[in-house]
């Protein structure tokens, strides 16, 4: 088909021809095609399922994000959470309300996108919807996932005395926004950040291992930045946190660019989002696997107590 040729004389049947084209369907499961996808239910497994939203220019900007990159960071996002309870992503949704300024050669990169990083994790795409948009292109992901029956952890589960770790470095994907907004040159280091804010890896072994883990109390990931989404657990627990802020893991790439921009390092890895790592808390005699950074402790009360500096890292509200 013609590369240039625009979404709008491909029509609303056309488009969803062309997405379907590129996804493979498993032996026993109904994709797109039909009013409704059908899944097979296992015995002794739960279903779990999210959706999220994103909006051109609140979520991202349509001039500086690749499409290919766009259509990786929606299902990234998404399989995260599936990722968040420690369940394993098996299926996705994906509906598009599209401006007709993007032709189909967009649309092609965007799916590849896409249907890479689901592919990566097993994840199929089974249906949606298709809609044209008369301004902003609006992409709305629904994941369904799945976890042993009772194993997924929940952000309620903290208890006092529990460690409170990540999964990895925190601020990379921050760093990596600062690079594209204020259009710097981009050195290796530069790059890394930008891949990192691009395209996030879900940390889906990672949640499984710790599912499966009893120590483990309480999870989420991290997408507006730990400084907000750690009072998440606390307000779900009923609990406080004391974290030192010096604990936090930075990347070697992070470290030289604060150097080399005079950027706070700390206030990227608190208040910067979309990193997508795991942030849980478990019993201090949790055997943790060795990817796992302590960064705090659990503590009676509500309050979320810094360590290590006098200055207020928050977090980032949409809202
Ligand atoms: P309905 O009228 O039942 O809503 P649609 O015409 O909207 O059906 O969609 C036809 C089929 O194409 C359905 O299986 C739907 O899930 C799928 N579909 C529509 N848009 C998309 C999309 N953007 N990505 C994947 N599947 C899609
Ligand atoms: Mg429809």
């Amino acid at each position: 088909m013609d590369r240039e040729m625009e979404l709008n004389s491909l029509g609303e049947f056309g488009l969803i021809r062309r997405i379907a084209s590129a996804v493979k369907v498993p032996d026993g499961v109904l994709g797109i095609g039909d009013d409704c996808a059908t899944l097979p239910q296992k015995e002794g497994m739960e279903t779990l399922v999210t959706t999220d939203m994103l909006v051109e220019g609140s979520h991202f900007l349509l001039d500086d994000i690749p499409a290919y990159m766009l259509g990786w960071k929606s299902a990234a996002v998404n399989i995260s959470d599936i990722a968040a309870m420690g369940g394993r992503p098996s299926a996705s949704f994906l509906s598009l309300a599209l401006p007709g300024k993007l032709g189909s050669e967009w649309l092609d990169e965007f799916m590849q996108g896409y249907l890479d990083l689901s592919k990566r994790y097993g994840c199929t795409l089974l249906g949606g919807d298709t809609t044209s948009s008369p301004d902003r292109l609006c992409i709305n992901v629904t994941v369904l996932g799945e976890s042993v029956h009772g194993q997924a952890k929940l952000r309620s589960g903290a208890v006092p005395g529990d460690l409170i770790c990540v999964s990895g470095p925190l601020g990379d994907s921050a760093g990596g926004l600062r690079v594209i907004l204020d259009r710097l040159e981009r050195g290796a280091d530069e790059k890394e950040l930008v891949r990192r804010h691009y395209a996030p890896l879900p940390r889906v072994s990672e949640g499984l291992a710790l599912a499966a883990t009893e120590g483990v109390h309480a999870m989420m990931d991290i997408s507006d930045g730990i400084g907000s989404d750690l009072r998440h657990i606390l307000e779900a627990s009923g609990t406080g946190a004391e974290v030192d802020l010096k604990a936090l893991p930075l990347s070697d790439e992070l470290r030289h660019c604060c150097e080399r921009h005079g950027w706070d390092p700390y206030r990227l890895a608190c208040s910067g989002g979309e990193d997508y790592e795991l942030l849980f808390t478990a019993a201090p005699d949790t055997e943790l696997p060795t990817w796992a950074k302590v960064i705090g402790r659990i503590t009676d009360g509500s309050e979320l107590k810094w360590t290590g500096s006098d200055e207020d890292y928050g977090g980032f509200a949409h809202f």
